[in-house]
């Protein structure tokens, strides 16, 4: 079967490693990125750059989406002058946005005679480059089977999770889970260090306890050197989860005080200037230094 004409909208700190991997797979990619230098190391390994995001449209198939968030998905590609560009065409969904809103974006393309499935992933930038992304597809069975060869690109087990939106839910009830993994095993760390108790011997028993978490060893060294530089993933996109966790909680009823109390934690280190650090920083404002205490 031929490939499709692959375009990229987003090269940002996931959009780049999925635009490496798409060219090693042969397909032909075109890159579009409103700060047009992030594309140029993708240009100077065989990506086509489109000048515009509107040739960007017309010279693909398939229209995948890397953008920050959902604001940014419809400035790009539904202008009223793109609309006759996007007929025939797919987009396939893949940043972090509300199951609501993948939803109404999916009305807006049928409406523009456009296929629309959405594959957030689970994973960051490691994972991207190695094509070990856990794939969540919201799709018809037939889409899915169509596009699975492209998905299996970014993961080698793409999951059919079922409509559009579902997908989008599971994401978010994903990164619900790192922002209070992440506040709880900071606030614990806090305590244990304060109160003098060894960090090892804590670490230890929990990680043979029932309440041990991987994350918790993957951002155990940095919340103890804090340091937060070259984020997989930065604290303004964790702010913009939880912040669309907490739209989808209240849409369906759901108490999510305890996702408040974290979300006003993320945006205080937001305040603090850590919005483009890795998102354990917000162990500074759970933990914070003997001298801003
Ligand atoms: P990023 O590095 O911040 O890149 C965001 C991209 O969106 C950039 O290309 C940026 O363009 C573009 N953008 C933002 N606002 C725009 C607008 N109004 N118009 C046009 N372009 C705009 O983000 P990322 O980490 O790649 O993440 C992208 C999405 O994937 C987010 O929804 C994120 O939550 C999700 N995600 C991220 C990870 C991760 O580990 N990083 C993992 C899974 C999912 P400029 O370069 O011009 O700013």
């Amino acid at each position: 079967m031929t490939k499709p004409t692959v375009a990229i909208f987003g090269i940002g700190l996931m959009g780049a490693p999925l635009a490496i991997r798409l060219l090693d797979a042969d397909y032909k990619v075109v890159v579009w990125n409103r700060t047009p230098e992030k594309a140029d190391p993708l240009v100077q390994i065989g990506a086509l750059r489109a000048e515009t995001a509107a040739q960007a449209v017309q010279s693909a198939d398939v229209l995948i989406t890397w953008l920050a968030d959902r604001v940014a998905i419809q400035e790009v590609l539904f202008p009223a002058e793109r609309a006759s560009l996007l007929e025939g065409k797919t987009i396939l969904q893949m940043a972090t946005i509300g199951p609501s809103h993948s939803r109404g974006i999916e009305d807006a393309a049928i409406a523009h005679g456009t296929e629309y499935i959405e594959a957030p992933v689970l994973g960051s930038i490691p994972e991207a480059i190695k094509g070990t992304l856990q794939v969540m597809v919201g799709a018809t069975p037939e889409q899915y089977e169509k596009h699975l060869p492209l998905l299996k690109v970014f993961g080698e087990n793409p999951i059919h999770v079922g409509e559009v939106g579902q997908a989008a839910a599971m994401k978010l009830a994903f990164n619900q889970l790192i922002a209070g993994l992440t506040a709880s095993f900071s606030l614990s760390l806090g305590l244990i260090q304060k109160e003098g108790v060894r960090v090892e011997q804590f670490m230890d028993m929990l990680r043979d306890s029932a309440l041990y978490a991987p994350t918790f060893d993957k951002k155990l060294v940095r919340m103890l050197e804090r340091d937060y530089e070259n984020p997989n993933f930065p604290t303004r996109h964790l702010l913009k989860d939880t912040e669309l966790f907490l739209d989808a909680a209240a849409e369906h009823g759901l108490t999510a005080a305890c996702l408040e109390g974290v979300r006003d934690i993320i945006a205080i280190a937001m305040a603090k200037g850590l919005a483009d650090t890795d998102y354990s920083a917000i162990n500074e404002v759970i933990h914070p230094p003997k001298s801003s205490t």
